[in-house]
């Protein structure tokens, strides 16, 4: 079958390996760090205080949509009110020590309706990070025709994503069918780089009501709005979901991670990544436990910190830079990347030549350079009429402008600066 593609974008750069690498599993740091919030929105109520002890699996805070579970039994040391997430607000981070057991056991599973399950493991779904049981009460509230499983990871072929389709089909399978049942859907997609498809592991046979696409590898094929053009030919405006033709795309490790929590009782105390390195070679595929300090993570790699200039969560076009390698794995990261500081790419304040290839990259057919130069510039307004609000922030115009213009900087500045100015007309 012929990958299925959209306009613009950019191939991802060509793996040396020739399937994915199996997940490393690594070991219990010491000491967690489990912020309350670990998605976009209101965070959770934390449920316990300074001393208290807990038990693996059991609910550390709470919120209406979804639940923290505790990684390992321990007790709390420090419930830390100032805690700043990722997006920059603040919330409430648990400082869990885990008792010094061997082995590390895990409650008997109480029998539960299966929402209760997904409310009470706090699972996630991604792009943007979002409590499942949010999306499927909306996606049954409007119904599903199609649903679409994606499995491709940001940037790169063969990253955790395809580890979980290679290597752990059953799971992913088993997760995909409870979804069948929940939402009903006429056709269901699983959305896959051409790369994977021959690697699927034949003695476990996909369902006849699943339909296996294969997708060119290109920079950002993972997101929405290009996964539903590729496979279903619509498009739907920016400021709304996919729900709205009827269509649930959720990743293959939320479908993954659903099979683990309903159907295995396990507590949703671990996270699959991709770690990258400098060097092409340092990729690595892990299940960390959630809360371990990033610190943790890369001296299981057998990086030193020293080494380290700068981590990015997130893809290497649309990640954010962290302040600390304090900050803990949470639920809604899916790519580590750590750079040396020989590695730093600085940008320019040169102007823009006019070559167009930001252009032409763009997946969205937007004018990146008019849309930072108007931000960078002050005429917010002028950025708006110019469809600001469409940009998917994929980096994509920003990775090829041969000058290093910030361009996806400006147009986060210019996003943020007319939406403050709609919040004080609305006053
Ligand atoms: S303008 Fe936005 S959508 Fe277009 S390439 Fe740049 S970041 Fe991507
Ligand atoms: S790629 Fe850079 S230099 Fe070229 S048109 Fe776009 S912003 Fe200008």
């Amino acid at each position: 079958m012929r990958p299925r593609s959209f306009s613009g974008g950019l191939l991802l750069p060509s793996s040396s390996r020739s399937e994915p690498q199996p997940f490393e599993h690594v070991p219990f740091p010491e000491t967690f760090f489990l912020p309350m919030k670990q998605h976009k929105g209101a965070g959770c109520r934390p449920l316990f205080k300074k001393d208290a002890a807990v038990q693996r699996g059991q609910i550390l805070g709470q919120s209406s949509e979804t639940a923290i579970q505790s990684p390992v039994s321990g007790h709390i040391t420090e419930v830390n009110k100032g805690f700043r997430h990722l997006d920059g607000s603040i919330t409430t981070c648990l400082t869990l020590a885990a008792s010094e057991e061997a082995e590390q056991t895990t409650p008997a599973a109480q029998k539960a309706p299966v929402m209760d399950k997904i409310l009470g493991s706090g699972v996630l779904d991604f792009g943007p990070a979002q409590p499942l049981m949010r999306k499927l009460i909306r996606a049954q509230e409007r119904g599903v025709r199609t649903l679409i499983i994606n499995s491709l990871d940001e940037f790169f072929v063969f990253g955790s994503r395809s580890a979980l389709l290679v290597h752990h089909t059953s799971r992913a399978m088993e997760g995909i069918r409870l979804l069948q049942h929940m939402l009903q859907p006429e056709t269901t997609y699983l959305a896959v780089y051409e790369q994977s498809l021959p690697l699927l592991d034949k003695d476990i046979p996909i369902p006849d009501s699943v339909r296996v696409v294969p997708l060119r590898a290109k920079h950002p094929q993972y997101k929405d709005p290009m996964l539903v053009s590729a496979l279903t030919g619509q498009e739907y405006p920016m400021e709304s979901s996919p729900l709205e033709l009827g269509i649930a795309s959720i990743s293959l490790e939320t479908a993954s991670t659903l099979a683990a929590v309903v159907n295995h009782d396990e507590p949703n105390t671990h996270k699959p990544l991709t770690v990258l390195g400098p060097e092409p070679k340092e990729q690595n595929n892990v299940l960390v436990p959630l809360g371990s300090p990033i610190r943790h993570l890369l001296q299981h790699l057998g990086r030193e910190s020293e080494d380290v200039a700068k981590v990015i969560v997130g893809g290497p076009l649309t990640g954010t830079a962290l302040s600390s390698l304090d900050y803990p794995v949470t639920k809604e990261m899916d790519q580590i990347h750590f750079h040396r500081a020989k590695d730093q790419i600085s940008y320019s304040s040169e102007v823009c030549v006019k070559c167009g290839y930001c252009v032409e990259v763009c997946p969205m057919r937007l004018m990146p350079f008019l849309l930072s130069g108007y931000s960078s510039t002050g005429f917010v307004d002028m950025a708006a009429d110019n469809d600001i609000f469409s940009c998917i922030e994929c980096g994509c115009c920003a990775y090829v402008c041969p000058v290093n213009i910030p361009l996806v900087q400006w147009i986060q500045v210019g996003k943020s600066r007319l939406s403050t100015n709609l919040r004080s007309e609305a006053v």
